[in-house]
């Protein structure tokens, strides 16, 4: 079981993935709305698990993840976006994300990276 820590400006999509994960019996600690909050959120509660969007305001999710990294480098951040920002993607792996998930996602893919990295 992880404890995982939501950072996405949708608030649907946090609720999709609050869903996934807690029927797979995983914890969410906190959620957030912006790169800002989630790197503020990631140092305070040390989640097991960071799943950041890259579109958000305030702070993009590729900024927050340098920042993340950059605290700890052992933080295991997967980003979750949608399937039309394959570079980003790409460049979030280059800066040490552990993995990356396109919208819409089954519910297992998400599962599976999670157990994966806690695992
Ligand atoms: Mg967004």
């Amino acid at each position: 079981m992880a404890k995982v820590l939501l950072v996405d400006d949708s608030k649907t999509s946090r609720k999709i993935l609050r869903t996934i994960l807690e029927g797979a019996g995983h914890t969410i600690v906190d959620e957030a709305s912006n790169g800002e909050e989630g790197v503020e959120k990631y140092l305070d509660l040390k989640p097991d698990v960071t799943t950041l969007d890259i579109t958000m305001p305030v702070m993009d999710g590729i900024e927050a993840l340098k920042q993340i990294k950059l605290l700890d480098k052992d933080a295991k951040v997967i980003m979750v976006t949608a399937a039309s920002q394959k570079s980003k993607m790409l460049e979030a792996v280059k800066y040490g994300a552990a993995d990356f998930i396109a919208k819409p996602f089954e519910p297992e893919q998400i599962v599976n990276i999670v157990n994966k990295l806690v695992g």
